[in-house]
């Protein structure tokens, strides 16, 4: 059964009755899926892309950056973006959200995370065996003949972004060396496709964080789980197109909420 919808805005009474029912729910839970999205990494320092003034896709036109036609047509204003991005990475932290998870993950063996962020901080607070939806920056590969490639030397970051640097060459045919993410227009990695459905099809709740729900098919997961049978929480601190779906919209960001689902934030005394 399907609980009445509610929301909770930061650690007030509200947020705390949601800590408690998403507590016991998560206790009862047999497999639970995580699904992340850009948000979850804001509070490290990396931008999302939708959202604000500092949101890639405010700054940066996506045509011109994020398709395999763009590095096509520029492969070096292309190269050069993806550098400053990977520098941003490299510089920014995991935060108390991305460790909460992985604790979680510790206490419950069946949880599946499944992120769509292409950076490496939930590896780096300790989580294994993630899903990623959209590919990983720092997995380079050919864009020719598909032989990975050796991580770059990556420039000093608060810097802008260079306009123009021409990307490696592969060792192997001397085409283009790209970043490993999916771009606009490119299907998804198929084996990550496949265990991130699986794992909607078989959790009892889905756990929606950071995510504006606008990216297909990644939208379509807590769609997915609550077709069969799971709740569906979202813990983001505005509305997006999946809180219809929720049972439960936490409005609060990921630092804020996640530490006080496992008890890691003294605010709960927990
Ligand atoms: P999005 O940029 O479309 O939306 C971000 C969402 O996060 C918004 O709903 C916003 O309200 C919410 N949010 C902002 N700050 C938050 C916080 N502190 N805590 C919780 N939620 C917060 O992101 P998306 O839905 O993941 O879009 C998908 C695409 O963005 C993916 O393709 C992904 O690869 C890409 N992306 C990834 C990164 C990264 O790897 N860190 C960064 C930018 C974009
Ligand atoms: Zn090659």
């Amino acid at each position: 059964m399907q609980q009445g919808k509610s929301s909770a805005t930061g650690v007030n009474a509200d947020a705390l009755a949601a800590v408690a029912r998403l507590r016991t729910w998560l206790d009862g839970a047999r497999r639970c899926l995580v699904l992340t999205g850009a948000g979850m990494s804001a509070e490290s320092g990396i931008a999302p892309f939708r959202g604000g003034d500092q949101a890639l896709w405010t700054r940066f036109d996506p045509a011109r950056l994020a398709t395999p036609e763009a590095f096509a047509a520029d492969p070096d204003l292309v190269w050069a973006w993806y550098l400053w991005r990977m520098a941003g990475v490299r510089a920014a932290t995991p935060h108390a959200g991305h460790r909460a998870l992985a604790d979680l993950a510790a206490r419950q063996p069946g949880l599946a995370l499944v992120t769509q962020n292409v950076d490496d901080l939930h590896e780096r607070a300790g989580s294994t065996g993630v899903v990623h939806l959209h590919g990983e920056l720092f997995a380079l590969r050919c864009a020719a003949c598909a032989a990975p490639a050796p991580p770059p030397t990556l420039p000093a970051t608060g810097v802008a972004p260079a306009l123009r640097q021409p990307p490696p060459r592969c060792h192997r045919c001397g085409g283009a060396v790209r970043p490993g993410v999916v771009w606009f227009g490119e299907a998804l990695p198929e084996a990550a496709w496949q265990a991130a459905e699986s794992a909607a099809r078989a959790c009892d709740l889905a756990l929606v964080v950071g995510t504006s729900g606008l990216v297909h098919p990644a939208a379509a997961l807590p769609a997915i789980a609550r077709r069969h049978g799971a709740r569906v929480v979202e813990i983001n601190p505005a509305p997006t197109a999946l809180s219809a779906q929720a049972d439960l919209c936490w409005r609060a960001t990921a630092a804020q909420a996640l530490p006080l689902l496992t008890g890691a934030s003294a605010e709960l005394g927990g």
